[in-house]
């Protein structure tokens, strides 16, 4: 299982190598280079799996949570904001 990942920041394009955790999820990561914040697109889990090299290790593994029916994008990625770990 792979715990690297190069995050590509939007804003700046900057390029940061970081090393995921395998226990839960970074949906807050602060750019190195301009201090932008980002945060995952509508449907990932996690900042890696939007903007990283390499998906986060849960990705990697198939263990993602189902997505409830009937929830979509936001209304579902608030639903999960609630119960993840924050770092
Ligand atoms: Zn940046």
């Amino acid at each position: 299982m792979a715990l690297e990942s190069t995050v590509t920041c939007l804003n700046c394009r900057t390029m940061t190598p970081e090393t995921m955790p395998e226990d839960h999820c970074v949906v807050v990561y602060e750019c190195r280079g301009c201090g932008e914040t980002l945060r995952p697109k509508t449907g990932d889990c996690c900042v890696y799996c939007s903007y990283g090299s390499m998906p986060c290790p849960p990705a990697q593994a198939g263990q993602l949570p189902t997505l409830p029916t009937g929830l979509k994008g936001d209304q579902a990625r608030s639903m999960f904001d609630s119960i993840r770990l924050w770092p």
